[in-house]
């Protein structure tokens, strides 16, 4: 019987840690403090929002939201980010991405301060997590795993650990999260071949491919630890994995399930990396 790592636990656990330490800073009177920036009103960007206000409410940090037309011009949008990095009471900024596709994403993500960068935007975080500097900023996502993982006491140091997907928002940042955790590091993408053999090697799998149930009993190592990053939203409206319920989850020593797994520590990590930048802003 393999176990379901929920989610809820992990992110209990870390708004109580976050919660205590927000109160140390406000008896300071320094008030830990997110803006977030969207542009136009897509249901996926307003539900992450909402959530991420409540958990941020449930632990004292301050929410700011900017929203802005989705046909917002480049120079309105630079203008309003240039504001929220000089605005002194403001710590954290997240931008809802994909952004509308006439936004060069390409500029906006060398605006947002680097030390303002709750969701590891700037390439310079991304630099950062690759030298594996302690004051980086990594994508959300990929450090809820590293969470999930942490939180129920999986082994990574010497085990090989295979990451389906390399995007920047997720595969990359958790297979160098795995690294500088001494996993032995696979990256497995759309043109790996032989892809049921190199999954079937790993001691822990992170599936991010943005394909419902691909990930099916014989990509599986018996025993293996499979985190499911997917979110995908079926012809009939269910909401799945990128992991096959059933057969593949039943393959594993355990599992991160869909809905109820990774996507619901998101919003806490969210929350630990503002409270993280509020604390290296006053060092500075
Ligand atoms: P993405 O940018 O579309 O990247 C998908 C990756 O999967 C690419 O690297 C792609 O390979 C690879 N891939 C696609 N089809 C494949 C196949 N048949 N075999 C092997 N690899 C394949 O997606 P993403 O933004 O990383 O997101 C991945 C999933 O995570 C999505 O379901 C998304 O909704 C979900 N997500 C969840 C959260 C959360 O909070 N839980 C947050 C962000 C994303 P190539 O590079 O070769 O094209």
């Amino acid at each position: 019987m393999s176990t379901r790592l929920k989610g809820k636990p992990v992110a209990d656990a870390l708004s109580d840690a976050i919660r205590e330490s927000v109160t140390n800073w406000q008896q300071k009177e320094i008030y830990p403090a997110l803006t977030l920036i969207r542009a136009g009103e897509k249901p996926d960007d307003q539900a992450y929002e909402r959530a991420i206000i409540k958990r941020c409410e449930s632990v004292g940090i301050k929410v700011n939201s900017e929203v802005v037309p989705e046909d917002v011009d480049q120079f309105d949008f630079m203008s309003l980010l240039r504001r929220q990095n000089e605005d002194p009471a403001v710590h954290g900024i997240l931008i809802f991405r994909p952004l509308p596709k006439h936004l060069k994403e390409e500029e906006i993500q060398y605006l947002i301060s680097p030390e303002k960068d709750v969701d590891g935007f700037h390439p310079i975080n991304a630099g950062k997590l690759m030298t594996g500097d302690p004051t980086a900023f990594a994508p959300c996502t990929p450090m809820a795993v590293m969470e999930i993982l942490k939180h129920y006491e999986v082994p990574i140091s010497g085990k090989r650990a295979v990451v389906l997907g390399r995007s920047m928002v997720v595969g990359k940042p958790v297979a160098l999260l795995l690294l500088a955790e001494n996993a032995t590091v696979t990256i497995a993408h759309s043109r790996t071949r032989d892809l049921e053999t190199v999954t079937s090697e790993a001691d822990i799998l992170v599936a991010a491919i943005g394909k419902s149930e691909f990930v099916t009993a014989a990509h599986i190592k018996s025993g293996a630890v499979v985190a499911d990053v997917g979110i995908n939203v079926t012809e009939d409206g269910t909401l799945t994995g990128d992991v096959e319920s059933g057969g593949a989850e039943a393959k594993a020593e355990a599992f991160t399930p869909v809905p109820g797994g990774v996507g619901s520590v998101t919003t806490a990590v969210l929350a630990k990396q503002v409270l993280k930048a509020c604390e290296l802003q006053q060092l500075q």
